[in-house]
């Protein structure tokens, strides 16, 4: 891993590859992020609402051929500062197949530019070799979906992983000299108890990795634990629960030497993922494969998300963008906003102002007034960000800046 200290996080965050255009004086920020998805898995998780699905291994050769090629036409115009390969799993291509695709992407992208590269991981699905192609071609930080230590948990979750499992693949990691690792976990889950959640945050921090992500689970779209909440099979945590294993994350985790930097997200000092401070500081990103999103120069775009449909258009030379959007300035400013308040940091009036022409205030003067007097957000030194209040409810105080 090429370690970022402090200097290189102060170019994460403010750094924006702009270019100017001298006829129009218009500014352009090139991507500088590469997400590539890949939408397999071995199993369905019971909440899951994510484009992934079960498929057979020829099904896989054929997406990676589409990828490679669509990495070909659209990747090699720009250089990524960081790239992240998520899904799915990742981690379940066989060597071949993950041989393949980290070849192709160190073929149509100058690595050796690229400060951070992040492969997603299952603990049920990494072996001991594609750790070690993963070393070898260059990837410098894996993102592994633990979600719990506790096998009743996993079990209700539908993972297919076990908390030993877990464990040895994190100890794996390390012993192949991967200095970057994420740890993703899940809480809020019912009958999981603040003890239950306590125990995780406690093995998460013995095992001492630099980054820990912590979600809340939710009942998305069609999923079996959201048919479950339907059918009153099970009922979910209550909303206080909830909120105090948040808390209890919070105190645990900055206790422990990791900074809270955003909503869901803890570091080591330097290992702040910088892949996602692109979406957070909603600057321009390319994605690649089924359903992956992009975001260049104001124009946002998704691919074909069905994966048949995908590899066909690729296939046969056609368009495979099925959604197009050019972003109107006021959604622009007032998104941006949004994705910033998520970041503890915030958002200061030079980077808004540099990026938009007009200060803070001049757009959200009321909407500032009303929240900082309610005490949900601060707007102190130039910089506007949420307060602890505001945190603990920043759906609601990200909803006053939607643009209507
Ligand atoms: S491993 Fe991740 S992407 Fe795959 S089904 Fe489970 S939650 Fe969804």
């Amino acid at each position: 891993m090429q370690q970022r200290g402090e200097e290189d996080r102060g170019f994460a965050f403010n750094a924006l590859l702009v270019l100017h255009d001298t006829m129009t004086s218009k500014k352009h920020i090139l991507p500088t992020a590469l997400y590539i998805h890949i939408p397999f898995c071995a199993k369905k998780c019971n909440y899951c609402d994510f484009n992934s699905m079960v498929s057979e291994s020829r099904v896989v050769d054929r997406y990676l051929h589409a990828l490679s090629k669509e990495l070909d036409t659209l990747a090699s115009q720009y250089t990524f500062t960081t790239i992240y390969i998520g899904g799915g799993t990742p981690s379940l291509l066989s060597e071949i197949q993950l041989e393949r695709l980290l070849r192709s992407v160190i073929r149509y992208n100058a690595t050796s530019q690229t400060q951070e590269y992040t492969v997603e991981a299952n603990p049920g699905t990494l072996t001991a070799n594609k750790v070690r192609l993963l070393k070898e071609y260059t990837v410098n930080r894996i993102s592994l979906g633990i979600q719990s230590f506790q096998d009743r948990q996993l079990q209700f979750l539908g993972r297919i992983h076990s908390g030993d499992d877990a464990r040895n693949v994190f100890t794996l990691l390390r012993s192949a000299g991967f200095k970057n690792i994420n740890i993703d976990l899940i809480f809020g889950c019912p009958e999981q108890t603040p003890d239950d959640w306590k125990k995780d945050l406690e093995i998460a921090i013995a095992l001492n990795p630099e980054h820990i992500s912590t979600y809340a689970l939710t009942y998305e779209g069609e999923t079996p634990l959201t048919r479950d909440l339907k059918n009153e099979v099970i009922r979910k945590l209550d909303e206080y629960t909830e909120l105090e294993m948040y808390k209890t994350a919070i105190e645990y985790l900055t206790l422990n030497g990791y900074n809270h930097y955003e909503i869901s997200n803890f570091a080591k000092s330097g290992y702040e993922c910088s892949h996602n401070h692109v979406y957070w500081r909603n600057t321009s990103y390319v994605g690649v494969g089924a359903g992956a999103h992009s975001f260049i120069d104001g124009m946002r775009m998704s691919n074909e998300k069905d994966v048949f449909r995908y590899i066909h258009g690729m296939h046969e030379n056609k368009e495979v963008k099925s959604f197009r959007e050019c972003l109107p300035q006021d959604h622009f400013v007032s998104e941006t906003v949004i994705m910033a308040l998520r970041l503890r940091q915030g958002i200061t009036n030079t980077d808004f102002y540099e990026r938009f022409g007009s200060t803070i205030q001049d757009q959200f003067g009321d909407t500032i007034s009303i929240l900082r007097k309610a005490g949900l957000v601060s707007y102190d030194d130039e910089r506007l960000k949420l307060t602890e209040k505001g945190l603990f409810v920043a759906d609601t105080v990200m909803a006053e800046f939607i643009y209507i």
